[in-house]
């Protein structure tokens, strides 16, 4: 392909509204334009890396026999609406009326259709097990589309969905859709990790992440992995070994209120009481469903918001606003305590259980109370809420201690059970002629948000070093002159025979100085780079430059091709 007869509209500034590098690389090399917040063009470059994508998960999926269709975009409420996701997944859903004032979805995941589809064409446990995917665009009004292609309104996705007579089926299809998201994300170059996660709105039993570790601030979740044994878990979802604290002797002492002004922190209140964060007990106000709840946790500790969440079983799980704080507790957010906090619920961490003499806020501006203890005021409900940590120990060895790291979800699995099966009335018969709902899984890869991942994982201050399996074009040939017929000669000559060869070209015939040349091929990144210019071929050579290490080989003119080939073969 020849760079003046594609669209390759490198730029020279970072747009403004990118925070994270993937997303800048991606816009300034000139494979997106946004449309609208989360929406985006795909232009040419990002098109063939999305179709490369496509392929290697095409090719696993049917290597582990899934089979392909594509269902509707647009869905039927009533689907959605049997099976209660209408409500669960709620404002996240892309809603419209059709002329006829029909509801209709534009579909954020598919498990809804395909059980429609299985409900009507499968009848006989003969007929299972069986897997189907599709390839196709998804929509869901993310509350923060962010990041590029990383969390948009609009993605592409690989949904896959598994259908066995019983469990110990679901359990073979779940680990061949494993295997296969290994041989995936390990051809598209990364060092992926599975990890445990939460089942969430998606209903089920078990779920796991893949996810893409990476240094960068385009990681949007974080993992926390054992140091010993093969625990891995999404922070959400990590289990947190209740702690052994030792006993204190300190006798209780008597509660006094104190003057703390504007000391609404963990921090400020601590500098200020010169009192350790073990020594203060936090009361969040959280609204469930519209609904207060107070969660009381030690100073130092984090609630982990989606252990709370499904703890009271509620679709919307918010922070009360000042507002609501002022009436519920007569003060400022900051000044929350549980004393007196008569008309709200009160959750406690066990972790309260064992401390004496603490800190609390007063529930009156500008105060805190200290010596606080347990039986100063009332507590509901004991709930292991605190998030795990790094540094902790595992929950699964208990030798090993947790370490942290960011990244990037790309793909996961569920099992989902009946949920699904039994809503819709999908229902097959099995070998004793007994009906019985299909014993279903999920599995998702975010074809859009791997290619990002791409780049977020791989590049450098100069641009995009794309894994050699997802570039969207193989070799990057630079005459530098392309006014000097030798230089065209060679670069058309070496092109015709890479392609020949079955490898994808891109050459860049613009009438561009050298350097303007050389930093767009840095910045789109493809994998090998063959610089045709006058200093060479007086010596009989030209260059060629492997992406990832700037490294330079310098081969004769007629091994131009071969050796191309040889040094791309070997990244
Ligand atoms: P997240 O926790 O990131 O919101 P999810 O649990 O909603 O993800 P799924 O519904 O299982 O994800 O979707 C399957 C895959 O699709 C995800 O692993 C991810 O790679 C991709 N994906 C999900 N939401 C988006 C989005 N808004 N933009 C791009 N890709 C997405
Ligand atoms: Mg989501």
């Amino acid at each position: 392909m020849l760079w003046t007869k594609t669209h390759i509209p490198t730029l020279r500034e970072d747009p403004a509204d990118a925070e994270i590098i993937s997303h800048k690389l991606l816009v300034r090399a000139g494979y997106i334009r946004k449309l609208t917040a989360g929406i985006y063009n795909y232009l040419p470059l990002m098109q063939r890396t999305l179709h490369r994508v496509e392929n290697i998960v095409r090719q696993e999926m049917n290597v582990a026999g899934a089979i392909e269709i594509t269902m509707p975009v647009l869905h039927p409420a009533e689907l959605w609406q049997k099976t209660g996701r209408w409500d669960t997944v709620g404002k996240e859903q892309m809603r419209m009326r059709d002329r006829h004032q029909h509801d209709m979805v534009l579909g954020g995941t598919h498990e809804e259709v395909v059980t429609w589809i299985a409900r009507g064409e499968v009848r006989s446990y003969r007929q299972l097990p069986l897997n189907l995917y599709q390839i196709q665009v998804k929509f869901r009004d993310e509350i923060r589309p962010r990041f590029g292609l990383m969390r948009g309104r609009e993605f592409t996705m690989k949904d896959a969905y598994s259908f066995d007579v019983d469990e110990a089926g679901l359990k073979i299809a779940y680990r061949k859709m494993a295997e296969a998201y290994f041989k995936i994300f390990r051809r598209c170059g990364f060092d992926v990790k599975m990890v445990e996660s939460d089942v969430g709105a998606m209903g089920g039993f078990a779920a796991h992440e893949f996810m893409v570790p990476v240094e960068t601030a385009g990681g949007e979740e974080t993992i926390l992995s054992c140091s010993r044994c093969d625990y891995a878990a999404n922070i959400e979802k990590a289990i947190s070994v209740p702690l052994t604290i030792p006993k204190t002797d300190e006798e209780p002492r008597t509660k006094e209120l104190v003057f703390t002004p504007g000391m609404k922190t963990i921090e400020e209140v601590t500098s200020f009481l010169k009192q350790p964060a073990e020594k203060l007990v936090k009361t969040m106000i959280y609204l469930a469903d519209a609904k207060p709840v107070a969660v009381l946790i030690r100073g130092d500790r984090t609630i982990n918001e989606t252990k709370l969440k499904n703890h009271l079983r509620c679709l919307e799980l918010e922070m009360a606003d000042p507002s609501t704080i002022m009436r519920l507790t007569g003060a400022q957010v900051g000044f929350t305590g549980p004393i007196g906090l008569d008309n709200v619920p009160i959750i406690a961490d066990p972790e309260i259980k064992s401390m004496v003499n603490f800190v609390v806020g007063a529930n009156k501006d500008d105060s805190h109370i200290i010596n606080v203890n347990l039986d100063d005021f009332r507590i509901d409900e004991y709930v292991e809420l605190r998030r795990a940590e790094a540094g902790e120990v595992c929950p699964r060895c208990g030798t090993g201690h947790l370490e942290a790291y960011s990244g990037i979800e790309v793909g996961n699995l569920f099992m989902l059970g009946t949920k699904y099966s039994e809503a819709l009335g999908a229902y097959f018969v099995d070998k004793d002629g007994q009906e019985r709902p299909f014993v279903m899984g999920s599995y998702g890869i975010g074809i859009t948000r791997t290619a990002q991942a791409a780049v977020e994982a791989f590049h450098d201050d100069k641009g995009i070093i794309w894994p050699k399996a997802i570039a969207p074009y193989d070799l990057h040939i630079i005459p530098l002159n392309m006014e000097n017929d030798q230089h065209k000669q060679i670069a058309f000559s070496v092109m015709e025979k890479l392609e020949n060869a079955g490898y994808s070209v891109i050459l860049d015939d613009r009438n561009e100085r050298p350097g303007v040349k050389f930093n767009d091929a840095d910045l789109i990144g493809m994998p090998v780079r063959i610089a045709i210019g006058d200093k060479g071929l007086k010596e009989g050579i030209v260059e060629i430059v492997r992406r990832k290490d700037l490294s330079v080989e310098k081969v004769p003119i007629d091994n131009t091709a071969e050796k191309a080939i040889e040094i791309f073969k070997e990244l």
